[in-house]
């Protein structure tokens, strides 16, 4: 009685939708460390850092949540360690919201033995080379042990570029293991474990995954197997289907997405949260994201520059730094990426804060429009 009961308080008072704009919502998630506001942007924390930045520093710019990878966490320092120091977020002094992957997503990605049986992903040790299985149940134990507010479901996955009958056998998987993952999760009261729609770019096997997830009432789902490879139109298209057959009162969060046109895209068309390593990788190769587009700090133009990155940015970086001094340090100096992931970071958090703030407020197409007149026509 006292599972069920927290199980339901769980459920019922994550979300609440704040303001719409035809399908786009600006909603309030209690999350059980901080109560976030969508569209959510999420920096990805590999091993429970984002390269080259502090917590304070994240809180500081407002990130609310990170994504932390629970393949890379399992590998070092191990999630039964985590654990025994308290969960990932004492570990890491991070007090606000956390989400961690299933890992099988990066077993699948980085390597090249990874095979998947119905049992689980069986892949090569990294660290002794030995066979190793990941299990639904397994995922979800690590996950339970590292503590985020958010825990992902083991998917099967499949590269949306694949056609054939192996996307319809990872559909019918995914949905036979999410069964094993919610009788394995042992802290539904304090973890939100959330379903991954599957199904590739086929609307029918899309549309079974929705219902078939829909049916197990979670507390939230994400759109799985995108971000691929796949053209833009098939894309939006997924998202725009998955988004109107989930439920109206629970998160979605497109995974793996993405770049900052994708991101008011999905949330035009519904979506929720997004996760993307894009604005720190592409920091230390020496870009900005601007308004604009984006702007290349290695261009011997930088050079001379005395501009901030965005002179329309309050971020540290902006209010403190020339061109020209960034242009000395990228990619040479780990400074250099450590500045424009602070100035990248705040960009994603300013432009999820408009997007919120242009639904509440009944201007989203005015937002929309002036974010693509910008993009389209300034980029060189
Ligand atoms: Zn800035």
């Amino acid at each position: 009685m006292v599972f069920l009961s927290s199980l339901i308080v769980g459920v019922v008072q994550l979300m609440k939708v704040l303001g719409r704009f035809n399908r786009a919502r600006a909603a309030r998630l209690t999350l059980p460390h901080f109560t976030c506001q969508t569209p959510l942007f999420m920096p990805v924390g590999t091993q429970g850092t984002i390269k080259g930045l502090t917590t304070d520093q994240l809180e500081e710019i407002g990130c609310q949540i990170i994504l932390g990878n629970t393949y890379h966490l399992e590998l070092r320092p191990g999630s039964q360690l985590i654990d025994d120091l308290g969960g990932l977020h004492k570990f890491m002094n991070w007090k606000r919201a956390l989400l961690t992957d299933s890992g099988g997503f990066q077993m699948v990605s980085l390597l090249h033995l990874a095979d998947i049986t119905e049992e689980g992903v069986t892949f090569q040790s990294p660290v002794d080379g030995k066979p190793m299985l990941l299990t639904p149940e397994e995922s979800i134990h690590i996950q339970n042990n590292i503590g985020a507010d958010i825990i992902m479901a083991l998917d099967d996955v499949v590269k949306t570029t694949i056609t054939g009958p192996r996307i319809e056998e990872a559909m019918y998987r995914t949905l036979r293991w999410i069964d094993r993952c919610i009788a394995a999760h042992k802290k539904p009261d304090v973890q939100n474990l959330f379903g991954i729609v599957q199904g590739g770019l086929d609307p029918v096997l899309r549309d079974i995954c929705v219902k078939g997830l829909v049916e197990r009432n979670l507390p939230g789902y994400a759109i799985g197997g995108l971000a691929g490879g796949e053209d833009k139109d098939s894309f939006w298209r997924v998202v725009a289907q998955c988004t109107a057959g989930l439920p109206e009162d629970k998160p979605r969060y497109v995974m793996g997405v993405g770049y900052p046109l994708d991101i008011v895209v999905c949330s035009a068309l519904g979506a929720d949260m997004y996760d993307c390593v894009y604005p720190t990788r592409t920091a230390r190769f020496g870009t900005a994201l601007v308004p604009e587009g984006v702007l290349k700090l290695k261009q011997n133009a930088m050079a001379t520059d005395e501009r901030p990155i965005d002179p329309t940015c309050p971020c540290m970086v902006c209010k403190n730094y020339t061109r020209a001094y960034l242009h000395c340090l990228v990619t040479k100096d780990a400074m250099g990426s450590q500045l424009l992931s602070y100035h990248n970071l705040s960009f994603m958090m300013r432009l999820s804060r408009d997007l919120h703030m242009s639904i509440l407020e009944g201007r989203f197409p005015e937002f929309v429009r002036g974010f693509l007149r910008m993009q389209v026509c300034l980029v060189p």
